[in-house]
């Protein structure tokens, strides 16, 4: 099969710059792909790269792109090297047939609440919208000031709810001992990433030393690092950011492979990438965990943004993605 192939630029500011291990960042880049087949089938992937996260960079990625020219073999598609996870992602979410799911089938969004006090502050107005499952950063200020707040948040939470914390390797291994020993006696989903990804023997520690659900997030970037930790013996959770991951088929063959507890998270993509990730998601039933989604204003523009979200995703929210029209809106 020989595809017509073609790329865009896009360069998208965040309506909020994220703070970030490098700096705030404040602006998205990364390209659409489209690919057409001979029978003038068209499909449409996102390559988003996220900066310190291990793959390809847009700059990496646009090349690999312009060396396709404005045709691509399917032998040539395949034959993008392992660390180009996202173009991987993009080439094959472009030519992937996914079954939708039944509308039945829905996955709760995580409400990422801001660090700090302000998490009191705003969890009333998205108890109120719906949000069953909650994200609260932590390791951004003193430890004995979070652990009070965590008391706090906890005490507003009503039973039907999961809170689960992420410290983003923000902890040294006595914070983080600390942190466990406080959340074994409360209802923590999990914890993601404690330590930083470099100490792989603290974390593998910790696991063992406290009964709290560990997640591994900076150190599991792509499912070759995930397969290592699973060789280590890991039983806690896995983030998996899908766009840097390689093509969908894989990382769905890994979990059922291997039954990996998986929690499907966003690398700040358009809707164009996410549309593709939820719909393999859902109809393949990787996880039943809360999606680690930033849905509804990332751009603050809902071309790029895709509809408005609540609570819970089903497959309607994709197939409102129109990636056509997105992609002939860009220049
Ligand atoms: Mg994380």
């Amino acid at each position: 099969m020989v595809y017509r192939f073609a790329c865009k630029k896009y360069r998208l500011p965040l309506r909020v710059p994220l703070r970030t291990a490098h700096g705030p960042w404040g602006e998205r880049e990364g390209l659409l792909v489209r690919l057409e087949d001979e029978s003038g089938g068209v499909g449409f992937g996102e390559i988003a790269p996220l900066p310190g996260f291990g793959t390809e960079t847009v700059a990496e990625a646009e090349a690999a792109c312009a060396g396709f020219g404005g045709q691509a073999e399917e032998a040539a598609l395949d034959a993008v090297p392992e660390r180009f996870g996202c173009v991987r992602f993009a080439l094959a979410a472009a030519r992937m047939k996914v079954p939708a799911a039944p509308r039945s089938t829905k996955l709760p969004v995580a409400a990422l609440l801001p660090a700090g006090r302000a998490a009191l502050a705003v969890l009333p107005d998205r108890l109120g919208a719906g949000f069953l499952a909650f994200k609260w950063k932590v390791g951004v200020e003193g430890a004995e000031d979070e652990l009070g707040m965590l008391d706090d948040l906890l005490g507003l939470l009503p039973d039907y709810t999961r809170l689960r914390l992420d410290a983003n390797g923000a902890w040294d291994r006595r914070t983080a001992a600390r942190w466990l020993a406080r959340c074994a006696e409360r209802p923590i989903e999990f914890v993601e990433q404690p330590l930083a990804p470099d100490d792989p023997d603290g974390l593998t520690g910790l696991a063992a030393d406290f009964p709290v659900s560990l997640a591994l997030d900076e150190s599991v970037t792509g499912l070759a690092a995930a397969r290592e930790w699973q060789g280590r013996g890991w039983r806690g959770v896995y983030v998996i950011k899908p766009a840097l991951a390689g093509p969908l088929e894989a990382l769905g063959a890994w979990v059922d492979d291997t039954k990996a507890d998986v929690v499907i998270s966003s690398a700040i993509e358009t809707a164009v990438g996410r549309a593709a990730i939820l719909r393999f998601v859902l109809a393949r039933n990787l996880t039943r965990r809360a999606l680690g989604f930033g849905v509804g204003e990332i751009f603050g523009d809902r071309r790029w943004d895709g509809p408005v979200a609540g609570s819970l995703l089903d497959t309607g929210w994709a197939d409102s993605v129109n990636s056509a029209e997105i992609w002939s809106a860009l220049n």
